[in-house]
Protein backbone atom coordinates (compact mmCIF):
# COMPACT_ATOMS: atom_id res chain seq x y z
CA UNK A 1 0.00 0.00 0.00
CA UNK A 2 1.30 3.44 -0.80
CA UNK A 3 2.49 5.41 2.21
CA UNK A 4 -0.18 6.68 4.57
CA UNK A 5 -1.03 10.78 4.95
CA UNK A 6 -0.66 11.74 8.81
CA UNK A 7 -4.84 12.08 8.71
CA UNK A 8 -5.23 8.79 7.67
CA UNK A 9 -6.05 5.98 10.15
CA UNK A 10 -3.17 3.73 10.66
CA UNK A 11 -3.75 0.38 11.48
CA UNK A 12 -1.52 -0.03 14.39
CA UNK A 13 -3.51 2.92 16.17
CA UNK A 14 -6.93 0.95 15.64
CA UNK A 15 -8.77 1.97 18.77
CA UNK A 16 -9.36 -2.09 18.23
CA UNK A 17 -11.88 -4.85 18.69
CA UNK A 18 -14.56 -5.77 21.35
CA UNK A 19 -12.80 -8.79 21.75
CA UNK A 20 -9.16 -8.80 21.92
CA UNK A 21 -7.69 -10.88 19.20
CA UNK A 22 -3.62 -11.70 18.50
CA UNK A 23 -2.26 -9.87 15.31
CA UNK A 24 -3.55 -11.16 12.19
CA UNK A 25 -0.05 -11.66 11.03
CA UNK A 26 0.68 -10.99 7.48
CA UNK A 27 -3.05 -8.67 7.23
CA UNK A 28 -3.54 -5.00 8.83
CA UNK A 29 -6.24 -5.62 10.84
CA UNK A 30 -8.50 -3.92 7.99
CA UNK A 31 -7.66 -6.50 5.68
CA UNK A 32 -8.45 -8.38 8.13
CA UNK A 33 -11.86 -7.23 8.63
CA UNK A 34 -12.22 -7.02 4.71
CA UNK A 35 -11.86 -10.87 4.76
CA UNK A 36 -14.25 -11.74 7.75
CA UNK A 37 -16.96 -8.97 5.48
CA UNK A 38 -15.97 -11.29 2.38
CA UNK A 39 -16.61 -14.69 3.96
CA UNK A 40 -19.63 -14.16 6.09
CA UNK A 41 -23.29 -15.01 4.93
CA UNK A 42 -24.90 -11.42 4.79
CA UNK A 43 -22.28 -10.54 1.91
CA UNK A 44 -22.97 -13.66 -0.17
CA UNK A 45 -26.80 -12.79 0.03
CA UNK A 46 -26.53 -9.36 -1.05
CA UNK A 47 -26.30 -10.79 -4.53
CA UNK A 48 -29.89 -11.61 -4.46
CA UNK A 49 -30.92 -8.45 -2.57
CA UNK A 50 -32.90 -5.49 -4.53
CA UNK A 51 -30.62 -2.33 -5.13
CA UNK A 52 -33.89 -0.85 -7.01
CA UNK A 53 -34.80 -3.25 -9.76
CA UNK A 54 -35.88 -7.00 -8.13
CA UNK A 55 -33.77 -9.27 -8.80
CA UNK A 56 -35.68 -11.49 -11.20
CA UNK A 57 -36.23 -8.38 -13.55
CA UNK A 58 -32.81 -8.94 -15.40
CA UNK A 59 -29.66 -10.49 -14.70
CA UNK A 60 -27.54 -7.35 -15.87
CA UNK A 61 -29.44 -4.70 -13.34
CA UNK A 62 -27.27 -3.87 -10.09
CA UNK A 63 -27.58 -6.37 -7.20
CA UNK A 64 -26.24 -5.07 -3.35
CA UNK A 65 -23.28 -6.90 -4.17
CA UNK A 66 -22.21 -4.95 -7.36
CA UNK A 67 -23.18 -1.93 -5.91
CA UNK A 68 -21.31 -2.48 -3.21
CA UNK A 69 -17.89 -3.98 -5.20
CA UNK A 70 -18.56 -0.45 -6.98
CA UNK A 71 -18.50 1.85 -3.97
CA UNK A 72 -15.39 -0.08 -3.01
CA UNK A 73 -13.71 0.25 -6.54
CA UNK A 74 -14.71 3.83 -6.77
CA UNK A 75 -13.50 4.58 -2.81
CA UNK A 76 -10.32 3.10 -2.85
CA UNK A 77 -9.64 4.77 -6.09
CA UNK A 78 -10.38 8.02 -4.56
CA UNK A 79 -8.54 6.92 -1.28
CA UNK A 80 -5.12 5.98 -2.53
CA UNK A 81 -5.33 9.69 -4.21
CA UNK A 82 -5.68 11.52 -1.03
CA UNK A 83 -2.97 8.98 0.74
CA UNK A 84 -5.84 7.64 3.05
CA UNK A 85 -6.42 3.85 4.29
CA UNK A 86 -7.41 1.74 0.89
CA UNK A 87 -7.69 -1.55 3.27
CA UNK A 88 -10.18 0.32 5.39
CA UNK A 89 -12.48 2.17 2.85
CA UNK A 90 -13.06 -1.61 1.12
CA UNK A 91 -13.89 -3.22 4.49
CA UNK A 92 -16.63 -0.18 5.14
CA UNK A 93 -17.66 -0.38 1.58
CA UNK A 94 -17.86 -4.15 1.78
CA UNK A 95 -20.02 -3.90 4.79
CA UNK A 96 -21.85 -0.66 4.27
CA UNK A 97 -25.34 -2.52 2.95
CA UNK A 98 -25.07 -5.67 4.96
CA UNK A 99 -28.59 -4.60 6.72
CA UNK A 100 -30.47 -3.77 3.63
CA UNK A 101 -34.03 -5.79 3.58
CA UNK A 102 -34.74 -7.76 0.57
CA UNK A 103 -36.58 -5.40 -2.16
CA UNK A 104 -34.30 -2.13 -1.63
CA UNK A 105 -35.69 1.06 -0.13
CA UNK A 106 -39.29 -0.49 -0.43
CA UNK A 107 -38.55 -3.27 2.04
CA UNK A 108 -36.62 -0.89 4.60
CA UNK A 109 -39.92 1.47 4.82
CA UNK A 110 -42.09 -1.60 5.53
CA UNK A 111 -40.02 -3.05 7.98
CA UNK A 112 -39.53 0.49 9.68
CA UNK A 113 -43.68 0.76 9.60
CA UNK A 114 -43.72 -2.82 10.97
CA UNK A 115 -41.55 -1.95 13.77
CA UNK A 116 -42.42 1.75 14.38
CA UNK A 117 -43.53 0.61 18.00
CA UNK A 118 -40.40 -1.27 18.72
CA UNK A 119 -38.06 1.40 18.03
CA UNK A 120 -38.04 1.37 13.97
CA UNK A 121 -35.95 -0.24 11.59
CA UNK A 122 -33.18 1.09 9.88
CA UNK A 123 -30.41 -0.63 7.10
CA UNK A 124 -27.40 1.49 8.58
CA UNK A 125 -28.04 0.64 11.79
CA UNK A 126 -28.81 -2.89 10.68
CA UNK A 127 -25.54 -3.27 8.85
CA UNK A 128 -23.75 -2.75 12.31
CA UNK A 129 -26.03 -4.91 13.79
CA UNK A 130 -25.29 -7.97 11.43
CA UNK A 131 -21.52 -7.64 11.93
CA UNK A 132 -21.76 -7.12 16.08
CA UNK A 133 -23.95 -9.85 16.61
CA UNK A 134 -25.99 -11.60 13.64
CA UNK A 135 -23.16 -13.34 11.90
CA UNK A 136 -22.32 -16.46 14.16
CA UNK A 137 -18.86 -18.08 12.57
CA UNK A 138 -16.81 -17.45 15.54
CA UNK A 139 -16.17 -19.86 19.05
CA UNK A 140 -15.97 -17.01 21.10
CA UNK A 141 -18.18 -14.30 20.00
CA UNK A 142 -21.53 -13.49 17.78
CA UNK A 143 -20.81 -11.60 15.10
CA UNK A 144 -17.18 -10.52 13.17
CA UNK A 145 -15.77 -8.54 15.93
CA UNK A 146 -14.46 -5.71 13.72
CA UNK A 147 -12.48 -2.83 14.35
CA UNK A 148 -14.05 0.26 16.00
CA UNK A 149 -12.44 1.92 12.27
CA UNK A 150 -14.42 -0.25 10.43
CA UNK A 151 -17.91 0.08 12.58
CA UNK A 152 -17.31 3.93 12.42
CA UNK A 153 -17.58 3.72 8.88
CA UNK A 154 -20.77 1.51 8.47
CA UNK A 155 -22.91 3.74 10.80
CA UNK A 156 -23.28 7.07 8.60
CA UNK A 157 -26.34 8.43 10.20
CA UNK A 158 -28.06 7.81 13.33
CA UNK A 159 -30.74 9.78 15.22
CA UNK A 160 -29.41 10.15 18.95
CA UNK A 161 -31.75 8.36 20.99
CA UNK A 162 -30.04 5.35 18.65
CA UNK A 163 -26.64 7.17 18.85
CA UNK A 164 -27.01 6.46 22.80
CA UNK A 165 -27.46 2.84 22.79
CA UNK A 166 -24.90 2.62 20.15
CA UNK A 167 -21.87 3.23 23.02
CA UNK A 168 -18.44 3.84 21.49
CA UNK A 169 -19.57 4.27 17.52
CA UNK A 170 -22.62 6.48 18.74
CA UNK A 171 -20.46 8.92 20.34
CA UNK A 172 -20.14 11.07 17.34
CA UNK A 173 -23.54 11.38 16.55
CA UNK A 174 -24.12 13.10 20.14
CA UNK A 175 -20.98 15.23 20.45
CA UNK A 176 -20.90 16.34 16.60
CA UNK A 177 -17.55 14.90 15.74
CA UNK A 178 -16.49 14.05 12.24
CA UNK A 179 -15.81 10.08 11.57
CA UNK A 180 -12.67 9.26 9.74
CA UNK A 181 -12.01 10.53 6.56
CA UNK A 182 -12.40 6.62 5.27
CA UNK A 183 -15.19 6.39 6.49
CA UNK A 184 -16.10 10.20 4.94
CA UNK A 185 -14.89 8.75 1.23
CA UNK A 186 -16.67 5.79 2.06
CA UNK A 187 -19.67 8.01 2.27
CA UNK A 188 -19.74 9.86 -0.90
CA UNK A 189 -18.25 6.82 -3.13
CA UNK A 190 -21.50 5.17 -2.35
CA UNK A 191 -23.58 8.45 -3.35
CA UNK A 192 -21.25 8.29 -6.79
CA UNK A 193 -21.67 4.71 -7.67
CA UNK A 194 -25.85 4.63 -7.00
CA UNK A 195 -26.47 7.74 -8.75
CA UNK A 196 -24.32 6.66 -11.69
CA UNK A 197 -25.55 2.91 -12.22
CA UNK A 198 -28.90 4.13 -11.29
CA UNK A 199 -29.14 6.06 -14.41
CA UNK A 200 -27.02 3.24 -16.42
CA UNK A 201 -30.06 0.92 -15.16
CA UNK A 202 -32.74 3.35 -15.56
CA UNK A 203 -32.18 3.72 -19.38
CA UNK A 204 -31.44 0.19 -19.84
CA UNK A 205 -34.99 -1.00 -18.42
CA UNK A 206 -36.61 1.67 -20.15
CA UNK A 207 -38.18 3.69 -17.49
CA UNK A 208 -35.93 5.90 -18.19
CA UNK A 209 -34.83 7.87 -21.92
CA UNK A 210 -32.24 9.89 -23.40
CA UNK A 211 -33.84 12.53 -23.92
CA UNK A 212 -35.40 13.08 -20.58
CA UNK A 213 -31.84 12.88 -19.67
CA UNK A 214 -31.16 16.10 -21.03
CA UNK A 215 -32.35 18.10 -18.23
CA UNK A 216 -29.48 16.61 -15.80
CA UNK A 217 -26.83 19.15 -16.46
CA UNK A 218 -24.29 16.92 -15.29
CA UNK A 219 -25.21 13.92 -17.73
CA UNK A 220 -26.25 16.80 -21.01
CA UNK A 221 -22.82 18.28 -20.77
CA UNK A 222 -21.13 14.35 -21.15
CA UNK A 223 -23.40 13.27 -23.96
CA UNK A 224 -22.88 16.20 -26.07
CA UNK A 225 -19.07 15.44 -25.21
CA UNK A 226 -19.35 11.85 -26.22
CA UNK A 227 -21.39 12.64 -29.44
CA UNK A 228 -18.99 15.18 -30.50
CA UNK A 229 -16.26 13.40 -30.52
CA UNK A 230 -18.23 9.82 -32.06
CA UNK A 231 -20.94 11.38 -34.12
CA UNK A 232 -22.08 8.02 -34.95
CA UNK A 233 -22.17 6.40 -31.51
CA UNK A 234 -25.61 4.43 -30.09
CA UNK A 235 -26.80 2.85 -27.75
CA UNK A 236 -25.19 0.93 -24.51
CA UNK A 237 -21.65 2.11 -25.60
CA UNK A 238 -23.01 6.06 -25.88
CA UNK A 239 -24.48 5.32 -22.57
CA UNK A 240 -21.42 4.10 -20.96
CA UNK A 241 -19.36 6.21 -22.64
CA UNK A 242 -21.34 9.33 -21.00
CA UNK A 243 -21.71 7.81 -17.39
CA UNK A 244 -18.03 7.09 -17.45
CA UNK A 245 -17.26 11.15 -17.63
CA UNK A 246 -19.96 11.29 -15.05
CA UNK A 247 -18.04 9.10 -12.68
CA UNK A 248 -14.40 10.36 -14.06
CA UNK A 249 -15.87 14.48 -13.66
CA UNK A 250 -17.49 13.45 -9.84
CA UNK A 251 -14.11 11.64 -8.83
CA UNK A 252 -11.60 14.09 -9.81
CA UNK A 253 -13.60 17.05 -8.50
CA UNK A 254 -14.09 14.71 -5.44
CA UNK A 255 -9.99 14.50 -4.69
CA UNK A 256 -9.51 17.99 -6.16
CA UNK A 257 -12.03 19.83 -3.38
CA UNK A 258 -10.97 17.22 -0.31
CA UNK A 259 -7.17 17.56 -0.70
CA UNK A 260 -7.51 21.76 -1.15
CA UNK A 261 -9.68 21.49 2.50
CA UNK A 262 -7.54 18.90 4.06
CA UNK A 263 -4.70 22.00 3.21
CA UNK A 264 -6.81 24.17 4.69
CA UNK A 265 -7.09 22.33 8.23
CA UNK A 266 -4.19 20.81 8.24
CA UNK A 267 -4.89 17.87 10.69
CA UNK A 268 -2.11 16.20 11.56
CA UNK A 269 -3.71 12.94 12.42
CA UNK A 270 -7.43 10.82 13.01
CA UNK A 271 -7.81 12.68 16.05
CA UNK A 272 -7.70 16.14 14.42
CA UNK A 273 -9.77 14.73 11.94
CA UNK A 274 -12.70 13.62 14.27
CA UNK A 275 -12.54 17.06 16.38
CA UNK A 276 -12.76 19.41 12.68
CA UNK A 277 -15.53 19.88 10.48
CA UNK A 278 -16.17 17.12 7.19
CA UNK A 279 -13.28 18.10 4.89
CA UNK A 280 -14.43 15.05 2.50
CA UNK A 281 -16.63 17.06 0.19
CA UNK A 282 -17.78 17.88 -3.70
CA UNK A 283 -17.08 21.48 -4.78
CA UNK A 284 -20.27 23.79 -4.87
CA UNK A 285 -20.66 23.59 -8.24
CA UNK A 286 -20.66 19.49 -8.67
CA UNK A 287 -22.67 19.66 -5.18
CA UNK A 288 -25.73 21.43 -6.85
CA UNK A 289 -25.37 19.02 -10.06
CA UNK A 290 -24.80 15.71 -7.70
CA UNK A 291 -27.99 16.54 -5.78
CA UNK A 292 -30.03 17.70 -9.11
CA UNK A 293 -29.15 14.68 -10.73
CA UNK A 294 -30.65 12.36 -7.53
CA UNK A 295 -33.57 14.56 -7.64
CA UNK A 296 -33.85 13.81 -11.21
CA UNK A 297 -33.78 10.14 -9.85
CA UNK A 298 -35.89 10.70 -7.69
CA UNK A 299 -38.76 11.98 -9.60
CA UNK A 300 -38.72 10.00 -12.56
CA UNK A 301 -37.17 6.47 -11.87
CA UNK A 302 -37.60 5.98 -8.07
CA UNK A 303 -41.43 7.07 -8.23
CA UNK A 304 -42.03 5.48 -11.84
CA UNK A 305 -45.12 3.60 -11.56
CA UNK A 306 -43.91 0.38 -13.01
CA UNK A 307 -41.01 0.95 -10.21
CA UNK A 308 -44.07 1.52 -7.76
CA UNK A 309 -45.62 -1.57 -8.91
CA UNK A 310 -43.35 -3.76 -7.73
CA UNK A 311 -42.36 -2.11 -4.85
CA UNK A 312 -45.90 -2.00 -3.28
CA UNK A 313 -46.28 -5.97 -3.96
CA UNK A 314 -42.60 -5.97 -1.77
CA UNK A 315 -43.90 -3.91 0.82
CA UNK A 316 -46.99 -6.26 0.86
CA UNK A 317 -44.78 -8.99 0.93
CA UNK A 318 -43.00 -7.61 4.04
CA UNK A 319 -45.95 -6.88 5.92
CA UNK A 320 -47.59 -9.77 5.74
CA UNK A 321 -44.68 -11.63 6.54
CA UNK A 322 -44.09 -9.84 9.80
CA UNK A 323 -48.03 -9.83 10.98
CA UNK A 324 -47.90 -13.92 10.02
CA UNK A 325 -44.63 -14.11 12.29
CA UNK A 326 -45.19 -11.88 14.75
CA UNK A 327 -49.13 -13.28 15.82
CA UNK A 328 -47.66 -16.67 15.32
CA UNK A 329 -44.47 -16.90 16.22
CA UNK A 330 -44.69 -20.72 16.01
CA UNK A 331 -44.33 -20.39 12.28
CA UNK A 332 -40.57 -19.06 12.72
CA UNK A 333 -37.29 -21.14 12.39
CA UNK A 334 -36.14 -22.65 15.60
CA UNK A 335 -33.53 -20.66 16.12
CA UNK A 336 -35.55 -17.60 15.44
CA UNK A 337 -38.36 -18.58 17.58
CA UNK A 338 -36.09 -18.85 20.32
CA UNK A 339 -34.66 -15.32 20.11
CA UNK A 340 -38.26 -13.83 19.48
CA UNK A 341 -38.76 -15.69 23.18
CA UNK A 342 -36.05 -14.02 24.70
CA UNK A 343 -36.06 -10.41 22.56
CA UNK A 344 -39.57 -10.00 21.17
CA UNK A 345 -39.90 -8.78 17.56
CA UNK A 346 -36.56 -7.89 16.71
CA UNK A 347 -36.00 -11.23 16.47
CA UNK A 348 -38.92 -10.97 13.34
CA UNK A 349 -37.21 -7.82 11.83
CA UNK A 350 -34.04 -9.35 11.90
CA UNK A 351 -35.02 -12.75 10.42
CA UNK A 352 -36.82 -10.76 7.72
CA UNK A 353 -34.20 -8.31 7.14
CA UNK A 354 -32.02 -11.33 6.71
CA UNK A 355 -34.06 -12.84 3.53
CA UNK A 356 -33.00 -12.01 -0.01
CA UNK A 357 -35.35 -10.91 -2.62
CA UNK A 358 -36.23 -14.55 -3.74
CA UNK A 359 -36.43 -15.95 -0.40
CA UNK A 360 -38.80 -13.75 1.26
CA UNK A 361 -41.01 -14.33 -2.17
CA UNK A 362 -40.48 -18.66 -1.40
CA UNK A 363 -41.29 -17.71 2.34
CA UNK A 364 -44.41 -15.74 1.98
CA UNK A 365 -45.65 -18.10 -0.78
CA UNK A 366 -45.17 -21.28 2.04
CA UNK A 367 -47.25 -19.43 4.62
CA UNK A 368 -49.98 -18.24 2.56
CA UNK A 369 -50.14 -20.54 -0.27
CA UNK A 370 -51.68 -23.97 -0.09
CA UNK A 371 -49.72 -26.87 -1.60
CA UNK A 372 -46.39 -25.15 -1.44
CA UNK A 373 -44.12 -26.47 1.13
MG1 LIG B 1 -25.04 1.78 -0.65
Amino acid sequence: MPELAPYAVHPQASRGRKWPEPPAGMRSEFQRDRDRIVHSTSFRRLEYKTQVFVNHEGDHFRTRLTHSLEVAQIARSISRSLGLNEDLVEAIALAHDLGHTPFGHAGQEALNQCMREHGGFEHNLQSLRVVDALEQRYAEFDGLNLTFETREGIVKHCSRGNARELGDVGKRFLTGNSPSLEAQVTNLADEIAYNNHDVDDGLRSGVLSLDQLQEVALFDRHHRAVLERYPALTGRRLVHETVRRMIDTLVADLIRCSRDSILAHRPGSVADVRAGPVLIAFGPELTAQQQALKEFLRRHLYRDYRVNRMMAKAKRIIRELYQAFTSEPSLLPPDYRQRHEREGVRAVADYIAGMTDRYAVKEHKRLFTIGED
